[in-house]
């Protein structure tokens, strides 16, 4: 309650004396030390696991009214989603991830998580961490929707900022979608959205045109052996064998089947079979990640993993209906897919409003998923996906100089610097809104 005094007093200030835009830094600067800051540190904190965000969830519908929005909550479990109307023009959506993980945090900072919760697929009390910071995405839109809220002389259209649950488990963006977010509040003309990064520089703004996200399939691979013992290997039909050869064959695919110019990722992550040294399974069971940037690749990769593993099972000599079972979860994420035309119109806003140091064009190595594509296929919608550094300069020196690594996300050592991470974030966005919403 007293919080919530201490908001709405600070947006009655900002209301009554709007920043200009040149000023938008500083402006920002001082809500971080007024309300940002701590609001960070509360989220940092109080991280809550997928799908049960629900205290997060709350406090993020209670600052996004007091900053002015008409605000609805639980969409798509616990989604909320603010609205602010200001005149005719586009409708932008901007949208913030809010889950924590299942980690116990060992980063040393001062306000290091020693939060506990209930693990919905475990039933288990787990620590939890805000280990992908996704509580700088929330802290920022806060910030977002104060300045905006502060602003509104400066830009004309509709403003749409949604809070998401479960990103980590790629469910709560289709959960969104599939209750309804684009029937009862409309269709966004753009969609943006940023992620924070243990491995930019603190307060960078990495952007690319292409895809900063992959795709994702799992995959589920059932080899059907002949039972036997260990000392009569001619009487059975080994299925650890076959499935080495699987494993093998499968690492073919990336490397002579797709160009080289072309990313794709397939991992088999679990291999399962046997109960005894001296027995012959009659199964062995591969669980497999894919990975891709677009449709083709994943075509080549998903039809390569069916043909290697059933052919492989008949230069084994199974019969035809022993083959192995190659089955594709339906549960396929799309790859991030940025817009390439407005991804260079942020740019150059961008680079206007932070100099052009600010501003970078880094490819991603990894191959990481998001499930912000549910927001932007079918229907398509122009979107941008950027990334706001977060680990100060000297902690890169040191890891180059032999010292302790950056940690990376999910790491319980995981570790951003929240006041440059939260003001680009915020700064970022509200650039990105004024360029595309202009009086
Ligand atoms: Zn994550
Ligand atoms: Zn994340």
């Amino acid at each position: 309650m007293k919080h919530r005094v201490a908001a709405t007093a600070c947006v009655l200030m900002a209301l009554s004396a709007p920043a200009a835009a040149s000023d938008l830094a500083e402006s920002i600067q001082q809500d971080y030390d007024e309300h940002l800051g701590a609001l960070w540190d509360h989220f940092h904190r109080n991280p809550e696991l997928s799908t049960v965000e629900f205290k997060t969830a709350a406090r993020m519908a209670e600052e996004l009214r007091a900053a002015g929005f008409d605000v609805t909550e639980s969409i798509g479990g616990t989604g909320v989603v603010a609205i602010m109307e200001n005149g005719s023009g586009p409708l932008v959506m901007m949208r913030a991830d809010m889950d924590g993980l299942p980690v116990e945090e060992k980063s040393g900072l001062e306000n290091a998580s020693r939060f506990q919760q209930e693990d919905p697929i475990t039933g288990n009390l787990v620590y939890t961490m805000h280990a992908c910071g996704h509580d700088v995405h929330i802290t920022s839109l806060v910030g977002t929707a104060r300045q905006m809220a502060a602003r509104r002389d400066e830009w004309t259209g509709t403003l749409m900022l949604l809070v998401q649950p479960a990103e980590e488990r790629v469910l709560g963006a289709r959960a969104m979608r599939d209750d309804g977010v684009w029937e009862r509040f409309g269709k966004p003309d753009y969609a943006l959205a940023f992620h924070v990064s243990s491995s930019g520089v603190a307060g960078q703004i990495n952007v690319q045109e292409g895809s900063p996200y992959a795709g994702a399939d799992t995959v589920d691979i059932i080899i059907h052996g002949v039972g036997a013992h260990g000392a009569s290997p001619h009487r059975g039909k080994d299925p650890i064998v076959l499935g080495s050869q699987i494993v093998l064959a499968l690492q073919t695919l990336v490397s002579r089947e797709l160009s080289p110019r072309e990313p794709g990722v397939v991992t088999v992550g679990s291999f399962h079979s046997g109960t005894k040294h001296n027995i012959i399974s009659d199964r062995a069971h591969l669980q497999l990640t894919v990975r891709n940037t677009n449709e083709h690749t994943r075509k080549v990769l998903l039809d390569g993993i069916t043909r290697i593993a059933e052919n492989m099972g008949r230069v084994a000599g199974l019969p035809d209906d022993k083959l192995p079972e190659v089955i594709i979860s339906n549960e396929s994420v799309p790859p991030v897919v940025n817009d390439a035309p407005l991804v260079r119109r942020l740019r150059e806003a961008w680079t206007d409003a932070m100099g052009g140091d600010a501003v970078v064009d880094i490819p991603t190595k990894g191959m990481g998923a998001e499930d912000f594509p549910f927001f932007t296929q079918d229907p398509d919608i122009s979107s941008v996906y950027w990334s706001v550094g977060g680990t100060p300069q000297e902690d890169f020196d040191r890891e180059a100089a032999g010292g302790e690594p950056v940690p990376s996300h999910h790491s319980p050592l995981f570790k951003i610097s929240p006041q440059p991470s939260v003001t680009r974030g915020v700064e970022s966005t509200v650039v990105a809104l004024l360029e595309l919403m202009p009086k």
